[in-house]
């Protein structure tokens, strides 16, 4: 059902003579937003002890708080201590432990970034943040730094320069619109956005990540969907880090995304005490797929301040993927990924299923455990690659598009240059023979 009781109850609490239409109205729920402990308790009918109350409070003068009256229904009430739903919604006053490790921008955003709103960290593709603002403030936000400090409409001015720098960068084929999120944009504004970033030659995807399916699926209206299908270029990815959060609204929702045809994608964060668990994450994925909808990556939690309680050791996902590989379809497993600390980007983890190689065969274990050989080719003729593709007998054709120049271990194995080695800037061993 989409308009519960207590989903009614909240929505009179807000606005005494609202009705079902203001619900399902995103401008509606974005006005109402709980921004309070106050309201929150008062809205939800639950009570926090004064003590508790004050540390919480000290939680928001960091990192504020804001819960569109749809994701607050889905909160349990009764059982706060444990639900997945408050804890990725509501402060928790662990938010105030800062270890050691943590940084305000682990991911060296911040360091990547040649305008104010690109971080260009790969060769082809950049993200792009086009708006600060959020419907909700997940708690476990890597972008913790920024939550609220800006929460402005950005200017013309920085949407120009972000889209002057893509134009004048020809090697980006692929742009994440980011944020915020970018569905907080109006719809003309995206529009006017879309038209432009897709104008640009050798831009061939756009991509767009938004939570809206999530916290407030009202925001995908008919007259949103006209807009986004018209670009067929264009993918979504979402964000469900529960099956809870699955609703039948975000299933509405979904629905009218896939039927006009955007590929959909999702990215889980896991966390500690929400989604740690093998059960939950198959279930979750089970869900996604049966809405159409490709669960894309599992991030390990980042080590953005505040999310200390959110983090489980990196075992966990691998053992998560253990749990999911084999057993269940290969599309609903996703790639599970650490971020980097300093910028180094996404990089794959995963259990290990080359048990071993000889000259001739691989040994691999399945999901089962049965230990397999694969016998490699007797006559395959190793091919010296210069990347000299012209010259070569295989039929690549790029439709005109320059290719990139090889970097990292690729380079070393293509044999582009005479490099033999990747050496850090700072390598000891180098730096003597340089002072000698
Ligand atoms: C995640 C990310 C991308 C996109 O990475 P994909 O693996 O292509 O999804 C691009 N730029 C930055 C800075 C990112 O963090």
């Amino acid at each position: 059902m989409i308009y519960t009781k207590h989903q009614q109850n909240i929505a009179e609490s807000l606005n005494s003579d609202s009705d079902i239409n203001d619900w399902k109205d995103w401008k509606w729920q974005i006005r109402h937003t709980i921004r309070t402990i106050d309201d929150f308790e008062s809205i939800l009918d639950v009570k926090f002890e004064p003590s508790e109350k004050n540390l919480m409070a000290k939680t928001l003068e960091k990192f504020p708080l804001a819960i569109t009256p749809y994701y607050a229904s889905l909160i349990d009430r009764t059982n706060l201590k444990d639900d997945p739903v408050f804890k990725q919604a509501f402060c928790s006053i662990e938010e105030l432990n800062i270890d050691a490790w943590d940084m305000a921008d682990p991911l060296s955003e911040e360091h990547d970034s040649p305008v104010n709103s690109i971080t260009h960290r790969y060769p082809d593709r950049v993200l792009f943040h086009i708006s600060s603002m959020c419907a909700m403030y997940c708690r476990h936000c890597t972008r913790k730094r920024k939550v609220g400090d800006r929460d402005t409409i950005p200017s013309k001015q920085t949407l120009n320069a972000g889209l002057k720098y893509i134009r004048e960068h020809p090697e980006v084929r692929d742009v994440l619109l980011s944020g915020g999120d970018p569905l907080m944009l109006s719809d003309s504004t995206l529009k006017w956005l879309l038209d432009e970033v897709t104008a640009i030659p050798h831009v061939e995807v756009v991509r767009i990540g938004t939570r809206m399916p999530v916290v407030l699926p009202y925001r995908i209206t008919d007259k949103l969907v006209s807009i986004l299908s018209a670009y067929d270029n264009l993918w979504i990815n979402t964000h469900f880090n529960h099956p809870r959060e699955i609703t039948e609204s975000a299933e509405t929702a979904l629905r009218k995304l896939t039927r006009s045809g955007i590929p959909m994608g999702n990215q889980t964060v896991l966390l500690a005490g929400v989604n740690d668990c093998p059960q939950i994450m198959k279930t979750l994925m089970h869900k996604l797929v049966r809405n159409r909808v490709r669960p894309y990556y599992i991030y390990q939690c980042d080590l953005s301040e505040g999310l200390t309680h959110f983090r489980t050791p990196v075992s966990k996902g691998i053992e998560i993927i253990e749990s999911l590989r084999g057993h269940t379809s290969g599309f609903a497993v996703p790639t599970y990924v650490i971020d980097a600390p300093g910028g180094g980007g996404k990089i794959p983890v995963s259990p290990n299923y080359v048990v071993s190689w000889s000259s001739n065969k691989v040994i691999l274990r399945n999901y089962e455990g049965v230990i397999c050989s694969y016998k490699e080719p007797d006559r395959y003729h190793p091919v010296q690659c210069d990347l000299n593709c012209r010259d070569c007998s295989l039929q690549l054709n790029t439709d005109g598009r320059e290719y990139l120049p090889p970097v990292g271990i690729r380079k070393l194995m293509a044999d582009y240059d005479d490099k033999i080695a990747l050496v850090p800037a700072d390598n000891e061993r180098i730096k003597r023979r340089e002072n000698d």
